[in-house]
């Protein structure tokens, strides 16, 4: 595996690949890799010749009390797990390579819907930094496909929007979401969780499983649903961002007779914030 810390130098050697013909993959992430994204590396090898992953903390999809400057960094860790899995290369620019103004007048690139819901309401700005970040990765890399976890759906939502509105020619591939044995989504601030609360943080996925039961079994009373589930996280002492059963497309709040929905939520340990979805086919 090859890795390049400049635009410039990932460029070139992505040019020979692609006069080549060779078909290009891109998995974007922020490091501390872990076997989901992993995972996402061998669906991206499926389609693919080539396969880059990128790792790069962006700051600018981080709120000022977020936690960018302790976001866990695991550099030679990651490379070896890139190396095991046959990725390709490895695009990891710094600060100043992918932001040479600065942060405070970057251009940006916003999607005005399914922004300020859900994640996007208690993370104001969030998703511009996602959407101007993954145009900047595409814009480097120019991938034909690139692969994106469904772990954050509403991420992937919004950057299928900005790749439909702006005609940027990239495939997008959802994968799955990987799972820890007892159904914690895998994810890299999964280091945060404290021994005490790790037995107990389970409880979103199964009232998210709950949700999408009771909705299979016919029930329609959402809000009282969602309540439901939001009074039994906080019993086990976990303050509740949102549970939400959303219309599965426009990520707005499911109508009765919508028959494509998912069911989110994010709930907050003592230092960290975590997220599940769990998507559900009702027929009408
Ligand atoms: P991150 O490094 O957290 O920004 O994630 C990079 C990519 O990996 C994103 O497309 C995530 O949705 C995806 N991802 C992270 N965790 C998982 C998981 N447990 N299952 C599937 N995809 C994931």
């Amino acid at each position: 595996m090859q890795t390049y810390h400049t635009i410039q130098g990932m460029r070139r050697e992505l040019l020979l690949n692609r006069r080549e013909g060779l078909k290009i993959g891109l998995v974007a992430t922020m490091g501390n890799l872990h076997a989901g994204h992993i995972e996402l590396i061998n669906l991206a090898k499926q389609t693919n010749d080539i396969v880059v992953c990128s790792i790069f903390v962006n700051e600018l999809q981080f709120g000022l009390n977020e936690d960018w400057d302790r976001y866990p960094r695991t550099f030679s860790a990651d490379c070896e797990k890139l190396l095991a899995s046959g990725c390709d290369y490895l695009f990891c620019p710094d600060d100043l390579e992918m932001y040479p103004n600065g942060l405070a007048t970057q251009s940006k690139v916003i999607c005005p819907v399914m922004t300020n819901t859900l994640c996007g309401a208690s993370r104001p700005g969030h998703f511009e930094g996602v959407t101007t970040v993954v145009s900047k990765l595409f814009n480097i890399i120019q991938p034909d496909e690139s692969v994106f976890g469904l772990k954050d759906y509403q991420q992937l939502a919004v950057i299928r929007r900005m790749v439909e509105d702006l005609c940027l020619p990239v495939k997008l591939i959802a994968a799955p979401i990987y799972r820890e044995p007892d159904g914690l989504a895998m994810s890299s601030r999964n280091v945060f969780i404290t021994e005490q609360e790790r037995s107990k943080v389970t409880i979103l996925k199964s009232c998210l499983d709950a949700i999408a039961a009771e909705i299979l079994s016919g029930k329609t009373q959402y809000p009282k649903l969602e309540q439901e589930a939001i009074k039994k996280i906080e019993t086990l002492g976990f303050r509740v961002d949102y549970i939400a059963i959303c219309n599965s497309r426009s990520l707005e709040p499911a109508a009765e007779d919508d028959s494509e929905l998912v069911v989110l939520g994010a709930i907050f340990t003592e230092a960290a914030r975590i997220i599940d979805n769990v998507a559900i086919m009702r027929e009408n």
